[in-house]
C-alpha cells in the first residue's frame, strides 16, 4: 500500500537551506555586533562587546609572592588557556553528538560548494568540472545564458562580500565600511578582501567537497569523533524494507559526498544533509527507507520513517 507523502519528511531539504543561510548571516554579524573579533589597530580582542584581557593588575610582576604567581596563574589559566579549551572542544563534541551534522546543515563553505554544484548541473549537465559520475542528479542543462550570468554574478559578489565580512574579524568593520564608502583602501582591507575572495574563488571551482572530505579540520575533527562514538546521530537504512527499494538511485544521486547510502554502513564522509532520505521520501511516495538515528538503534527522523521502522528491524541491519 502506497501512503501518500508526509508533509514534514519530504523538506528536509528546504529547512536545511534556511539553516545554512541563517548561519551564513550569523557569520557575517559576528564582528559587526563585536560577538568575536580581533581589533588589529588597537591590538585587542573583542568577545561580546568588551575588551577581553587576562584581568591581571598594573605591574603583577612586581608582586613575586605565592599569591601573586597564584593570581597570575589562575587568571591565565581562565582568560587564556580554558577559552581555547572549550572552543577546540566545540567541533569533537559536534561530532560525538551529531557526526557531521554541522557540516551538512550549518557549514558556510559547504553551502558554497553545493551552490558551485548547481550552477555547474546547470550549465555543463553534471555536479563536476572534471567530467560525469554516475551519481550526477537528474537536473540537466537549461536556460545556459541565465545561469552563465548568475554564475558570473556568484563568482563575484560572493567572494567579494565574503571577503568584507571575514576581514572584519580582524579590521574593524566600521574601518572596513568607511574604506568602502570612500574607495579608498589600506593594505591590510585590499589584502584582507582580495586574498579571502580567491581563496573562495578557487575552493568553490576546483576543489569544493574534496576540501571537506580531505582537508577541512573541523569536518576530520566531526568525522573522528562521530566515527568513535556509539551515540552520534547517523543516517541508517530500513534494511528490513529492502524489498521495496525500486533502485531508481535517486538516493546515490542525491548525495554530492558521494555517499552510497545503500550500502548502509557509517561512512565518514556522510554529512547528516538528509538529502537521499529527501530523494527516497519521493520516490516511495513518504515511506522512504532512510531516517536518522542515534547509535545503531534508536530512530530519530522523520517521524513518518521511523514509523514503518522497528528497533527489530535495526537490529537485523547491524
Ligand atoms: S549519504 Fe545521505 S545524508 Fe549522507 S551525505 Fe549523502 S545524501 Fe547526505
Ligand atoms: S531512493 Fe530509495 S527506492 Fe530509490 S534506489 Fe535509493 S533506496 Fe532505493
Amino acid at each position: 500500500m502506497i501512503h501518500a507523502q508526509s508533509s514534514g519528511a519530504a523538506h528536509l531539504n528546504r529547512y536545511r537551506r534556511i539553516t545554512q543561510l541563517a548561519f551564513i548571516l550569523f557569520v557575517f554579524l559576528i564582528p559587526v555586533l563585536d560577538i568575536f573579533r580581533f581589533d588589529s589597530a588597537t591590538g585587542e580582542l573583542i568577545v561580546l562587546g568588551h575588551v577581553w584581557s587576562l584581568g591581571l593588575k598594573q605591574g603583577f610582576y612586581a608582586d613575586q609572592s605565592i599569591s601573586g604567581a597564584a593570581h597570575v596563574a589562575l587568571h591565565f589559566f581562565l582568560k587564556a588557556i580554558l577559552p581555547w579549551v572549550v572552543v577546540l572542544s566545540v567541533f569533537p563534541l559536534l561530532g560525538y553528538f551529531f557526526g557531521r551534522f554541522f557540516c551538512g546543515w550549518l557549514c558556510p563553505e559547504g553551502a558554497l560548494f553545493e551552490w558551485a554544484d548547481y550552477l555547474t548541473l546547470k550549465l555543463l549537465g553534471r555536479r563536476s568540472l572534471y567530467g560525469a559520475k554516475g551519481n550526477d542528479p537528474d537536473l540537466r542543462k537549461s536556460h545556459r545564458a541565465l545561469y552563465g550570468l548568475i554564475t558570473l554574478l556568484s563568482a563575484v559578489i560572493i567572494p567579494v562580500c565574503s571577503g568584507i565580512a571575514l576581514t572584519g574579524f580582524v579590521i574593524a568593520p566600521k574601518t572596513i565600511w568607511n574604506q568602502i564608502m570612500n574607495g579608498d583602501f589600506t593594505f591590510g582591507v585590499k589584502a584582507g578582501i582580495i586574498g579571502v575572495s580567491i581563496y573562495m574563488l578557487i575552493g568553490s571551482i576546483f576543489v569544493r567537497h574534496t576540501f571537506c572530505k580531505y582537508v577541512c579540520a573541523a569536518g576530520l575533527m566531526q568525522m573522528l569523533f562521530g566515527w568513535i562514538s556509539p551515540v552520534s546521530v547517523r543516517l541508517k537504512m530500513d534494511t528490513a524494507r529492502l524489498g521495496e527499494c525500486t533502485d531508481c538511485k535517486r538516493c546515490e544521486k542525491a548525495c554530492f559526498m558521494n555517499v552510497l547510502p545503500r550500502k548502509n554502513k557509517r561512512d565518514i564522509s556522510c554529512v547528516n544533509c538528509g538529502a537521499c532520505i529527501d530523494a527516497c521520501n519521493k520516490e516511495l511516495e513518504g515511506r522512504g527507507l532512510f531516517h536518522y538515528s542515534i547509535g545503531d538503534s534508536t530512530c530519530l527522523a522523520p517521524a513518518e520513517n521511523c514509523a514503518h521502522t522497528t528497533t527489530k528491524a535495526l537490529s537485523q541491519a547491524k
